[in-house]
């Protein structure tokens, strides 16, 4: 072993022996935006042997203020986030192995995306998908690190499984509209760099066996304010997941989804059932009436003021629109249903 990790085996907390458990570590980051790209980076640092990154989305300008593991190129050329990411990961450290799921997180795929996962970094921006990793991570045993991050103020908790779960602090989703987005109150990449780097923290002592260093209580910083909380937390013994089992957003149907992006004047879409299509053929027949750009994962096109991001997959992001249905129907009519 050459001494890329010197400095971290000479931390006596981890030292050699947790070195070699983080090189044994297989973590799964869901999501790879602002939170997932520097704790991936993180991550990969540090040596944990095997990262699967999760993630439906493709990389845009405007991600670059915060997104650390991407560049203009490839917001230029539209790149799914999961691929720039393991691009990048692997010229900083290719003794580890980047398992990628271009994807969303859904019911139907939720327990094969943290099959034989240690332990799982919650870099998602909504709740949903939250409850949902909720479930899943009760169901199969599995510990995780909720992260948030707003503006200037972010969020970090453990969830050990079997002491507490994400459902005994927050018991329901909160009704749209009732709290800000990134959208609304924007976001300092300082602010997610430091909320990431108490995740990561928190990783470190889950996968070097540091149990008793870890952090019980949700952490609440405001960096702007310079404030930082400790609020207890405990597990309630009428939790509908881990006090009775029952797992609401993991037993949902998939059925296909039609979402908006939030505040990006954009549709996504899930046709339900995945496929592997050959994008050859549909970029030929929209070629005469459409401007079309192919590339290994996706076809671009513009029809009327929209541009549609389709993918090998089915899935489509369709931009220049915050109409469901006006996104379903060009959806239907270019592409098929
Ligand atoms: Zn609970």
């Amino acid at each position: 072993m050459d001494s890329r990790y010197r400095k971290q085996e000479l931390f006596s907390p981890i030292g050699k022996k947790g070195q070699q458990s983080l090189s044994k570590s297989k973590v799964a980051i869901l999501g790879i935006g602002a939170l997932g790209s520097f704790s991936l980076n993180l991550l990969a640092r540090a040596g944990v042997g095997f990262i699967r990154i999760i993630d439906r989305d493709i990389v845009e300008t405007d991600n670059l203020q915060r997104q650390i593991l991407f560049d203009e190129k490839d917001a230029k050329e539209g790149s799914p986030k999961v691929i720039a990411a393991k691009k990048k990961i692997s010229s900083i450290n290719s003794e580890v192995h980047i398992d990628t799921y271009f994807s969303d997180f859904n019911p139907s795929n939720a327990e094969t995306c943290l099959s034989g996962i240690d332990l799982v970094l919650d870099c998602t921006d909504n709740f949903e998908t939250r409850f949902l990793l909720n479930d899943v991570c009760h169901k199969l045993g599995k510990n995780w690190i909720y992260s948030a991050c707003l503006g200037s103020y972010g969020l970090v908790m453990n969830i050990i499984s079997k002491e507490i779960c994400f459902r005994c602090v927050i018991d329901n989703i909160p009704a749209p509209g009732s709290v800000a987005t990134c959208d609304t109150a924007g976001i300092l990449n300082s602010t997610v760099g430091i909320i990431s780097s108490f995740q990561v923290t928190e990783a470190l002592k889950f996968l070097t066996g540091n149990f008793d260093q870890l952090l019980k209580k949700l952490l609440v910083i405001e960096c702007w304010n310079n404030e930082t909380k400790y609020l207890g937390v405990h597990q309630n013994k009428s939790c509908q997941v881990c006090s009775r089992n029952e797992y609401e957003f993991l037993s949902k149907e998939t059925s296909g989804t039609t979402i908006k992006l939030c505040g990006r004047n954009a549709i996504y879409i899930n046709p339900g059932q995945l496929y592997n299509l050959e994008l050859k053929t549909l970029s030929d027949r929209l070629q005469s009436f459409a401007q079309t750009k192919l590339n290994e994962y996706m076809l671009t096109f513009k029809v009327d003021d929209l541009e549609v991001h389709f993918f090998s997959d089915g899935r489509a992001i369709i931009k220049g629109t915050e109409d469901t249905a006006r996104a379903r129907t060009i959806y239907s009519k270019y592409i098929g249903t």
